[in-house]
């Protein structure tokens, strides 16, 4: 039995300079297996290496045994043990040798960080935590220290469409609850390329610095909302891209807009008594989808809707009548529908609806950006990056601080290349 688990162990993880020398199966007193040990040795003839220049170096001392955590066979809790030596280089002095299962001071084994980490992407840090025996900030630690190393190695060469996005977390809405997101949209490759503390101008210029100049100098394409702050940046720092509002959130402000007229008009009726009162209830999610995806019982109480003479009515009419407007391919007709649509939305008497109409003229150009870049973009590309991190944001709760959210959302979204030492097969 121990030969072949040292056989297993030398052939998926051999480190050539040491040896496995013993596996022990501790107890508990009644007699249960409680965890394994390990016990690594220095291989006889091999001399250490200087933990700074990897050169070998001749032995000072040895330090007494410590432990490192690695993947747990047979479900059992499993450690390495191994007294490292200390040498003596002739470059750096007296230091710790280099152990190559090991990352400095860290407790848990390459091998376990990259095992905790992978598996931290199919369930949650807790789940993982608990499936493996081991604790939360083990997790967390383990996935940092993946993500940390995969943006040291990632490669942004080839990143041509961007998007930029603000995302709300947590519950409150002060403004370190909001990021500021960037996203490579490209067809070949969409992932998240950065996420920063609130959405200021400095925010996404701090952003930008982080990919870099080259990467910033070299995009054709860049989709953002119409956040002045966002604006100001993009027109500054990336003028030669096309900058495009992109579909996703010009929707999002017309759904908001319908909401608001809804919210307004139910509670005057509420105060009247009036039987439209509950026609209003419970059709804000019908109100919100787009139009042509509602079926069934939901679709006859939106035509009853669109039939009255209510406000809501009349906004949602005017929300849906935008849609035509992404289907043109000439510039200069959607153009014209812009005209049209934001001159009967201004004449609407619906307060909201009229801000969204000001908004869109005030950025028509950048808006008309979206067909001279047509085929360039996807249209679906922010949304659905847009839908993952919520869904990561939205585990958050769980998340005890900004930092460990950030980890989080690289580790699920950023595609990072992954560190060969923690070696696939433990997985
Ligand atoms: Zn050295």
């Amino acid at each position: 039995m121990q030969l072949q688990v040292k056989t297993i162990l030398n052939a998926i993880q051999h480190f050539p300079g040491f040896v496995y020398e013993d596996i022990r199966l501790e107890r508990q007193r009644d007699g249960q297996p409680r965890h394994i040990e390990i016990v690594i040795l220095p291989h006889a003839s091999i001399p250490a290496k200087c933990s700074r220049c990897l050169q070998s170096a001749p032995g000072y001392d040895q330090l007494p045994p410590r432990t490192w955590l690695f993947v747990p066979l047979w479900g059992m809790v499993t450690w390495f043990v191994y007294a490292a030596r200390r040498v003596k280089c002739p470059e750096h002095g007296v230091v710790v040798e280099h152990v190559p299962w090991s990352d400095g001071k860290r407790p848990v084994t390459l091998a376990m960080m990259g095992f905790l980490s992978r598996w931290a992407r199919r369930l949650s840090w807790r789940e993982t935590a608990r499936a493996f025996g081991t604790s939360w900030e083990c997790v967390y630690r383990s996935v940092e220290w993946f993500v940390v190393w995969g943006l040291a190695h990632r490669k942004l060469d080839g990143v041509q469409s961007i998007g930029v996005d603000e995302i709300h977390w947590g519950r409150s809405q002060g403004a370190d609850r909001f990021l500021t997101v960037i996203y490579q949209i490209d067809g070949h490759c969409r992932r998240l390329l950065w996420v920063g503390k609130r959405r200021t101008e400095k925010t996404l210029q701090r952003g930008l610095a982080a990919l870099g100049a080259e990467v910033v100098g070299g995009l054709r394409f860049v989709c953002s909302d119409m956040w002045r702050p966002y604006l100001n940046v993009i027109r500054e720092r990336a003028g030669q891209a096309l900058h495009v509002l992109d579909r996703f959130h010009i929707t999002m402000h017309l759904n908001q807009a319908v909401d608001q007229v809804r919210r307004a008009e139910s509670g005057r009726l509420r105060a009247t008594a009036s039987a439209q009162a509950t026609r209003l209830k419970d059709m804000r999610w019908k109100l919100l989808r787009r139009g042509s995806r509602v079926r069934g019982a939901a679709r006859a109480q939106l035509n009853a809707l669109a039939a009255s003479k209510l406000a809501t009515a009349r906004a949602w009419i005017l929300k849906e009548t935008f849609q035509p407007f992404w289907r043109y391919r000439s510039v200069t007709w959607a153009g014209y529908f812009l005209k049209v649509w934001t001159e009967r939305a201004l004449r609407s008497r619906l307060e909201p609806m009229q801000k969204v109409a000001r908004m869109l003229r005030n950025h028509e150009a950048l808006l008309l950006n979206w067909f001279r870049a047509k085929g360039g973009l996807s249209s679906g590309a922010v949304e659905g990056l847009n839908n993952k991190i919520r869904v990561v944001t939205r585990r958050s709760y769980g998340f005890r601080t900004y930092h460990a959210m950030e980890i989080a959302l690289y580790h699920t979204l950023g595609r990072l290349p992954e560190p060969e030492e923690s070696a696939h097969k433990f997985c």
